[in-house]
């Protein structure tokens, strides 16, 4: 850690979408060269990341559902779906120097390492960036859980979740005029007001493990790091 960082350890939550750009689907690879460099400089400032990916860019367990799929395996699908992202993001900031590791919650050892939490917590002393794939390996859940739980595993002191807006508002502001940004909001005011920050899984966990959430625009160029030199951007979501 440098002296400019607030954080030693952060885990990055990107959505499937952040990699899509102005897409409607899959992996926009002008955006994901964009947010790659965010990442490396972060990391060089002796940050120690960790990475969680979406994978809404190209699958969604509710959508298969909604199709009449059953659940389960529609989830098993999402999951895949985030390995694809991972394996973008991989390439992506090796092309540009930072060295990575793919850790997947489901086991295909020709693609990625299986995690295994003390071999993540060993990459990232090394200065790699560990990408955590496959969500939790469960169905019903979401990679934002995944992002809580592997971020509390590899004691990072924040969560800094990716959007495509600069943090909580009081209604979407896209469609509201009169939404307020919140500068700081409380895991039970999330909770409570239905507030589409992370699913209430994924809130509740922080909420139990004290570990903050930063939500943040992520298209901002310097944001990532402003957010980890602990400038007052986006919105905190603790207490
Ligand atoms: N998923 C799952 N278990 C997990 C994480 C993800 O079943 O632990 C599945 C689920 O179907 C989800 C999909 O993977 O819809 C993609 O993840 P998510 O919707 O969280 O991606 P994002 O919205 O962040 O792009």
């Amino acid at each position: 850690k440098t002296v400019q960082a607030k954080y030693d350890t952060i885990l990055l939550k990107l959505s499937g979408e952040a990699l899509m750009g102005d897409g409607e689907y899959g992996i926009d690879f002008n955006t994901a060269n964009f947010i790659v460099n965010e990442i490396k400089e972060v990391v060089e400032m002796g940050v120690r990341v960790g990475v969680v990916v979406g994978g809404g860019n190209i699958f969604r367990g509710i959508q298969g559902a909604a199709r009449n799929m059953d659940r389960v395996s529609a989830d098993y699908m999402g999951m895949l779906a985030t390995v694809i992202n991972s394996l973008a993001l991989q390439d992506g900031l090796e092309k540009i120097g930072v060295p990575t590791r793919v850790q997947t919650a489901i086991e295909m050892r020709q693609i990625a390492e299986p995690f295994i939490r003390r071999r993540a917590m060993r990459h990232l002393e090394k200065s790699r960036v560990v990408i955590f794939a496959a969500g939790t390996g469960n169905p019903y859940f979401t990679t934002d859980t995944a992002a809580t739980l592997r971020g509390t595993e590899i004691n990072a002191q924040v969560i800094l979740k990716a959007t495509k807006v600069d943090g909580v508002y009081t209604a979407d502001p896209k469609k509201d005029k009169n939404a307020v940004k919140f500068e700081k909001i409380s895991y039970l005011d999330v909770l409570n007001k239905g507030l589409q920050v992370m699913d209430s899984t994924a809130i509740s966990m922080c909420m139990d493990n004290k570990i903050p959430i930063i939500v943040f625009d992520i298209y901002g160029k310097g944001n990532m790091k402003k957010v980890v030199m602990g400038e007052k951007i986006g919105t905190v979501v603790e207490g």
